[in-house]
């Protein structure tokens, strides 16, 4: 059975590797001219694995895939938040428009509730974003892109405006003082947090969930870098911070921990393209 079952799996790869090869050769050849050009048949931003096997389908609301141009997230419709977004970050994404305006994200399937950012009014929490706008500002349509709802949460705005941004300016820096690439997933996980109103498990009249924990991991490469690039040594940074008043001034690496601690809390299985031995050694490693 188990070897009937690898079999299937082996042969299903070789499919899509020879698919992925022929559409290369035709997009390389005389067509590569005249057709837009597609990288492949997976967004950049799953080059490292889909951490909780989301997929775009209504069968799987509480794990349902939204896949764009500017990164790709896992929602959850019994929460109305998102479970992670999962995006690559390089100078190219970096630009400096203004911020947009927060949307309710109308892709959701038909009948879904639509968040609006009305439901955050007065709830004494941030409409925190999981890919900053910093992040995708070189264009409107980037900047849109991460003021839709769905890429939102409640976050303490201790939290938001603190260790949490400090750890999006430092992971920024990387990329553009220090000229790297970086794989970055972030979520939120757990219920209850406490705001500017004290402690609270939801707000929006009850539809929306405050998570307890908010939680990031990245990925630290050279720009350009392939899955085959990626080795033992390679530098990973993961945090799990509570969503909570009181941690303004904390520094983002008080909350710095292992891969397989935000594994542990979360259930999901990162970076689970990278082959068992290189995921095994940067996953236990705290930077
Ligand atoms: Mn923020
Ligand atoms: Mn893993």
């Amino acid at each position: 059975m188990l070897r009937l079952a690898l079999s299937k799996v082996l042969q299903k790869r070789a499919f899509v590797s020879i698919l992925g090869a022929l559409l290369g050769t035709l997009l390389a050849g005389g067509l590569g001219g005249c057709l837009p050009v597609v990288q492949s048949a997976t967004s950049v931003h799953l080059l490292l694995g889909n951490p909780s096997g989301a997929i775009a389908s209504v069968t799987a609301p509480d794990n349902y895939l939204i896949e764009r141009p500017q990164y790709a997230l896992s929602f959850n419709r019994s929460r109305n938040i998102l479970n992670w977004a999962s995006w690559q970050l390089n100078r190219d994404w970096l630009g400096n428009l203004p911020r947009s305006e927060f949307q309710p994200d109308r892709t959701l399937p038909q009948g879904w509730y639509q968040v609006t950012p009305r439901d955050y009014t007065g709830s004494g929490f941030d409409r925190g974003h999981t890919v900053p706008a910093s992040d995708r500002n070189r264009s409107p349509e980037d900047s849109q892109s991460v003021f839709l709802m769905t890429n939102i949460f409640p976050q303490a705005p201790d939290n938001n405006q603190g260790p949490w941004q400090a750890f999006e300016v430092y992971c920024r820096d990387l990329v553009r003082r220090d000229q790297r690439e970086l794989y970055i997933i972030a979520g939120s996980t757990g219920v209850g947090g406490s705001g500017e109103r004290g402690k609270q498990r939801s707000v929006g009249q009850g539809k929306i969930t405050v998570p307890a924990q908010v939680w990031k991991v990245v990925l630290v490469l050279e720009p350009g870098a392939e899955l085959r690039d990626v080795t033992q040594q390679t530098q990973a940074i993961a945090v799990i911070m509570p969503n909570q008043q009181g941690i303004r001034d904390t520094p983002w690496q008080r909350f710095r921990v292992s891969v397989d601690d935000v594994e542990q809390l979360t259930g999901y299985d990162f970076f689970s393209n990278l082959p068992r031995d290189v995921q095994a050694a940067i996953e236990a490693r705290v930077d």
